[in-house]
C-alpha cells in the first residue's frame, strides 16, 4: 500500500524531471559499464528508481567537461551569470511541487516540509545571483613611487561538491549557486540515498540556459562513491572541494585533498546544545526547540542534540515539551498533518535505538516516544522521544543521534552549563533562551560554535553565514561570506609608471 503511495508521490513529477543517468557535458549518459543502483523509499525500502552508478571513468569525464567549460564560464560577464542563476531560480520555484515530491519520495520528509526545502534551497540561488554582481577587488595605496597595486578576485576553478542525503536540494544548491556566481564550474556527487533531486536540479539548470559542462552531476552508490570522489581528489584540475557530511568522511577527504592542495570547505557534523536559563520564556523556548529539533525528523546537522534546562524550571519545561512532542504526528510524507516522516534507512533507526537503550541503561528516564510506530507502513518510523536525567557519559551526549530524540540535562549555574555546552569536539550551532540582556551579552561569545540562536530556533538563512568551528569544519555557506570560498585573491603590482 505504502509502495503504491510512494509511486503516487513520484507520479507528480513530470517525466522530464525523473532522471536516472549522469549529467556530463550537457548530456545525460549511463555508466560505461552499465552499472546501476537502487534508490529506495525510506519508509519501506521499496525501489523507486534505478540510477546509473558512476565510476572513476564518469568522474574523469565530468572533470574534463568542467575544465573545458571553465574558460568560457569564467569569462562570461557577471551580469550574464546572474541572469542565468535567476532563470534557474525561477525554474526551481516554478517546479516546487515536483521537486518537493521527489524530495519526499527519496528522503521521506513530509511534503509541506519538502516544499519548504525547495524555497530554502532556491533562496541561495537567488541570493548568489545578486552576489555575482558584487565580486569586487581593491585598489591599494602603492608602496613605491611609480607603482600601481591592486587586488582582483578570480574563480578558484573547477569545484567538486559532495553532499549528504538529509537536504537533497538545499545542500547541493548552497554549493552550486555560489560556485556558478563566482565563475567556477562544478562536478557534483549527491548521496546514494537521494540522487534524484540533484539530477532534476541539473535538468532545470540546463533548461534555464546554463551552458553544457558548467554543471556536471555523477551519481554513485555507497560502494562506488569513493572511486568517484577519489578521482576528483587526485585531479589537479579540480581546485576546490566543498563537502557537507559527517566529520569522519570530511577528515578523510581533507587529507586526500592535500596532495593537490585544493581549497577545502567542510560542513560537518554537529552536537548542538540548547540551553534554557531560569529567566527564559518557557513557551517560546519549547516552540523554538520543537522547530529546531524536529525539522526533518531530527536528521539535521544544526538540530539540538543536548537540551540543558535550569533546575528551577526543569519540571515545568519538561511537561510542556512532553505535551508538544506527543502531539507530533508520525507517518508517510504525503499524509496531511504528518510532522515526522520515516528515518532515512535501517542504519539510522538502529543508531537511534542504540542511543536510547544506552541512555536508559545509564539511568535516563524515557518520558515519551522512542518505539517504532506505523510498522504496517514500513520499519523506519520512530515515535519522537524525550528523556530526562541525561548525563555526559551517555552516547547521545557525545554523538549526533540524528533522529527525533530530545535528551534533557539538568544544570544549576551559568558557568557550569557553558562548560558542558562546549565540552564536545563539535562546534556547529548552539541555542539559548534567556530574557536577561546582560546574560545574553555574556553567554553568546563564550559558546564555541559557528552559529548561535538566541531566543530563536530557526537560524538557517541565505543571508547568513552557515558553518562551524572545531570538528564541525570550516568555510561558510550563504551570505556575502559564502562567496569567498569560491574565489581566490590575486595581487597585481605594476611598476615603471613614473
Ligand atoms: P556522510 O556519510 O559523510 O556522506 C556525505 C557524502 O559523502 C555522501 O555523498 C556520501 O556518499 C559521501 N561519502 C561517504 N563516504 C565517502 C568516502 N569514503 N569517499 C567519498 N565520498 C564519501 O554523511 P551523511 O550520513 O550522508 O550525512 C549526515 C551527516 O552530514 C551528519 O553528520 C550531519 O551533521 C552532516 N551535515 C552537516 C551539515 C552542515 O552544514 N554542517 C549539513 C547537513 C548534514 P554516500 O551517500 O554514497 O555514502
Amino acid at each position: 500500500m505504502t509502495e503504491l503511495r510512494s509511486q503516487d508521490c513520484l507520479s507528480r513529477v513530470p517525466a522530464a524531471l525523473r532522471l536516472d543517468t549522469h549529467c556530463i557535458g550537457g548530456r545525460w549518459q549511463p555508466s560505461a559499464d552499465a552499472a546501476r543502483f537502487a534508490v529506495t523509499d525510506p519508509a519501506t525500502g521499496a525501489t523507486i528508481a534505478d540510477v546509473a552508478d558512476g565510476s572513476a571513468l564518469e568522474a574523469t569525464q565530468a572533470a574534463d567537461a568542467a575544465s573545458t567549460a571553465l574558460p568560457g564560464w569564467r569569462a562570461t560577464p557577471a551580469r550574464e551569470r546572474a541572469r542565468l542563476l535567476r532563470r534557474w531560480h525561477a525554474a526551481i520555484v516554478e517546479h516546487t511541487e515536483a521537486l518537493a515530491a521527489l524530495i519526499s519520495a527519496e528522503q521521506g520528509k513530509p511534503l509541506a516540509e519538502a516544499a519548504g526545502e525547495v524555497a530554502y534551497g532556491a533562496s541561495y540561488v537567488a541570493w548568489f545571483a545578486e552576489e555575482a554582481l558584487r565580486i569586487q577587488g581593491d585598489i591599494l595605496a602603492a608602496a613605491g613611487t611609480g607603482q600601481r597595486m591592486w587586488v582582483q578576485k578570480h574563480p578558484v576553478g573547477v569545484v567538486a561538491a559532495i553532499t549528504p542525503w538529509n537536504f537533497p536540494l538545499a545542500m547541493i544548491a548552497r554549493k552550486i549557486a555560489p560556485a556558478l556566481a563566482a565563475g567556477c564550474t562544478v562536478v557534483a556527487k549527491p548521496a546514494e540515498d537521494t540522487p534524484l533531486t540533484a539530477l532534476a536540479l541539473a535538468e532545470l539548470a540546463a533548461q534555464a540556459g546554463l551552458p553544457p559542462g558548467v554543471l556536471n552531476i555523477v551519481a554513485a552508490s555507497r560502494e562506488r562513491a569513493p572511486a568517484v570522489v577519489d578521482a576528483w581528489l587526485a585531479d589537479g584540475r579540480v581546485r576546490k572541494l566543498t563537502f557537507t557530511g559527517s566529520t569522519a568522511v570530511g577528515k578523510h577527504l581533507a587529507r586526500a585533498s592535500a596532495d593537490t592542495l585544493k581549497k577545502v570547505s567542510l560542513e560537518l557534523g554537529g552536537n548542538a546544545p540548547f540551553i534554557v536559563f531560569e529567566d527564559a520564556d518557557l513557551e517560546a523556548a519549547v516552540a523554538g526547540l520543537m522547530a529546531a529539533k524536529f525539522r526533518n525528523g531530527g536528521q539535521t546537522c544544526v538540530c539540538p542534540n543536548r537540551v540543558y534546562v535550569h533546575d528551577s524550571v526543569h519540571d515545568a519545561f519538561v511537561e510542556r515539551l512532553r505535551e508538544a512532542v506527543t502531539g507530533l504526528t508520525v507517518g508517510p510524507a504525503w499524509e496531511p498533518d504528518v510532522r515526522i516522516g520515516p528515518m532515512i534507512n535501517a542504519r539510522a533507526v538502529e543508531k537511534i535505538g542504540q542511543h536510547l537503550a544506552d541512555a536508559v541503561a545509564q539511568g535516563a528516564r524515557l518520558i515519551t516516544g522512542g518505539m517504532r510506530v506505523r510498522e504496517a507502513d514500513g520499519p523506519h518510523y520512530v515515535a519522537p522521544a524525550v528523556l530526562t536525567g541525561a548525563t555526559p557519559a551517555m552516547r547521545l551526549a557525545c554523538e549526533e543521534t540524528f533522529g527525533p530524540v530530545v535528551p534533557v540535562f539538568r544544570f544549576h549555574d551559568e558557568a557550569e552549563v557553558i562548560r558542558a555546552a562546549n565540552d564536545t569536539p563539535y562546534g556547529l550551532a548552539a541555542y539559548f533562551y534567556s530574557r536577561d540582556a546582560r546574560r545574553i551579552a555574556r553567554v553568546a561569545p563564550q559558546l564555541d560554535t559557528g552559529m548561535v540562536g538566541i531566543n530563536e530556533g530557526a537560524i538557517a538563512s541565505e543571508v547568513a553565514p552557515f558553518g562551524g568551528v572545531k570538528e564541525s569544519g570550516y568555510g561558510r555557506e550563504g551570505s556575502r561570506y559564502g562567496l569567498d570560498d569560491y574565489l581566490q585573491t590575486q595581487y597585481l603590482c605594476e611598476g615603471q609608471l613614473g
